[in-house]
């Protein structure tokens, strides 16, 4: 069975075990990639259960070097999370809640050191959030048994998505391996069960006496980012510029966003230069808002009140919102996606290229095609970068360069402050044709045609190639095969490294002969 199934079973399973466990003398939220108060399901069914019996919630917070190696967790993403936390305790210790942070150094000691925890604060219920992962689905499972064994309640929720993953199925009861009938299914379900977007109340205050019993905790400060994820002090400042931490930061964006832009948002929502998308990636993949929040806000600023029909820039919205869910389907219900395997079988025979001096270039910017430098220019200066740039940089890697597309996707979730598994591993199996619902393998974004449709003026180009700053008209999209190419030169711009024509012509080849093969 999945281990997300195994999951789901074990928790039916312990049900009335867990019905039985006393109330014991404090109760545990554990956070994880949930970082807020305000409607977090885990959190606050842990602070109603803690009023319930009349003790205190205690929350905590595990820094886990290992984990953020096995997840390829970008430094910034890190920096980010610790300011979020930092913020939190704040919030919380308004609150009378305190907020437990360590680093454990070895990951498979978490579980040890929880259960360690649990026992010292007396804590008899546990609450989390489930992340659809792996080794995270297997850690939740054992943790539910092992728990139990030592007469402790640990409950695990679904909340980092709108509809929990293997609940829609096909009419032939298999699951969706396709976004559109999925996503039509997914809006008649939460129409259908409009419950699935109530918001779950803040967490109450805890009694004062709280303050004086867990002292120590209230007085420790925040982990420091674990040595090989930390930032220059100039990174430091500038990412902390460019995204401030915290759930009122991220409500506020989305707030502003549903207020203005979104009615325009599936008009412009491909032209990077215009910054008309929300821009709260950052804000759900830490969780300092969910999805559910997301998705109930679209639904209020819509004219229908519903999900679908009304207003198109906000209908369009929430169905990028909902590509969110499908990834994450994908990720649990076929967990090989995230062990390094194309979705379909066949796609394991293409024969990549291992072509070092290309994947420098690519990572540099420095293809020699402005379009492709300037989105990967963007992501190494903000941490993020444009849907559609994604797109296009991820095919030019795989179909242009023809580099494995695994060594792309590790090097957006080494540099993404919103790096998310699912969303990134299903972006890159889209672009590359190896995923699920993909571009078909023989269509080949021509990265000049892009250029010329989704920044016609060049300014995305302008505003990260400064080379190319003085270039005018549309030789910025190709300088060096129109008339500009000594201008570019003079001011440091590579030719091409690579002929489009010829690159189309291999990559065709190529896919196709994997795909004979495979
Ligand atoms: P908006 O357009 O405002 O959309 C709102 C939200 O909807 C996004 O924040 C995101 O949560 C969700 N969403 C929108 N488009 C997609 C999509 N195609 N797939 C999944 N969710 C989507 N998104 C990540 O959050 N983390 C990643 O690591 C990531 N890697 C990607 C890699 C590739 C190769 C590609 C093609 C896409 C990737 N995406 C990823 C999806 C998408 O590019 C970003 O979610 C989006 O650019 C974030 O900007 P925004 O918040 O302004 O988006």
């Amino acid at each position: 069975p999945r281990p997300l199934t195994t999951l789901n079973n074990t928790i039916t399973a312990t049900q009335a075990a867990r019905d039985k466990v006393p109330a014991g003398e404090s109760v545990v939220h554990w956070f994880k990639r949930d970082l807020r108060l305000q409607d977090n399901r885990g959190l606050s069914l842990a602070s109603q259960k803690a009023k319930e019996l009349g003790v205190p919630l205690i929350c905590m917070y595990i820094v886990s070097p290992q984990d953020y190696q096995a997840h390829l967790t970008s430094a910034v993403r890190v920096d980010f999370e610790m300011r979020t936390l930092e913020v939190m305790k704040e919030e919380l210790a308004g609150l009378h809640i305190p907020l437990y942070t360590t680093t454990i150094e070895d990951r498979k000691a978490v579980p040890g050191h929880l259960l360690q925890k649990f026992k010292e604060w007396g804590a008899k219920h546990v609450y989390c959030n489930i992340e659809y992962e792996v080794d995270e689905l297997r850690r939740e499972n054992k943790l539910v048994k092992k728990c139990l064994e030592e007469g402790i309640s640990f409950t695990a929720l679904h909340d980092d998505v709108v509809v929990p993953p293997e609940t829609l199925m096909t009419g032939a009861g298999k699951q969706y391996s396709v976004y559109s009938p999925w996503f039509k299914s997914w809006i008649k379900h939460v129409h259908a069960h409009p419950d699935l977007l109530d918001a779950f109340p803040a967490p109450t205050t805890n009694d004062e006496s709280a303050k004086r019993r867990f002292s120590d905790i209230f007085s420790a400060s925040i982990p420091s980012a674990p040595s090989n994820k930390l930032l220059s002090k100039e990174e430091k400042e500038r990412f902390a510029n460019l995204w401030p931490p915290g759930e009122h930061e991220a409500q506020a964006r989305l707030s502003r966003f549903l207020e203005g832009k979104v009615s325009k948002y599936q008009d412009t929502r491909n032209f990077p230069a215009m910054n008309t998308t929300s821009i709260i990636s950052p804000h759900l993949s830490t969780g300092t808002l969910a999805a559910r929040t997301a998705v109930r806000a679209a639904r209020e600023a819509n004219s229908t009140k519903k999900l679908d029909g009304g207003n198109a820039g906000v209908a369009g919205y929430i169905s990028e919102l909902a590509w969110r869910d499908f990834y994450k389907h994908v990720l649990a219900h076929w967990p090989y996606v995230c062990m390094n395997k194309p979705f379909k079988y066949e796609y394991t025979a293409i024969e990549w290229e291992y072509n070092d001096e290309h994947f420098a270039a690519w990572k540099e910017g420095r293809t020699g095609f402005p379009i492709v430098d300037a989105a990967m220019r963007q992501m190494k200066e903000m941490g993020y970068m444009h849907n559609r740039c994604r797109m296009i940089v991820a095919s030019f890697l795989a179909k242009h360069l023809l580099l494995d597309w695994r060594m792309g996707e590790r090097y957006f979730m080494e540099h993404l402050i919103d790096g998310d598994f699912a969303s990134n591993n299903g972006g890159w199996g889209f672009s590359a044709s190896t995923g699920v619902d993909p571009q078909p393998y023989f269509r080949i974004f021509n990265p000049l045609l892009q250029s010329e449709k989704f920044d016609a003026d060049g300014e995305y180009i302008r505003r990260w190639v400064p080379e190319l700053k003085g270039v005018a008209g549309k030789a910025i999209h190709d300088p060096y095969g129109r008339g500009a190419g000594k201008q570019a030169e003079k001011a440091g711009y590579p030719k091409p490294i690579v002929d489009h024509k010829q690159c189309r012509e291999r990559c065709l080849a190529r896919y196709k002969e994997g795909l004979g093969r495979g």
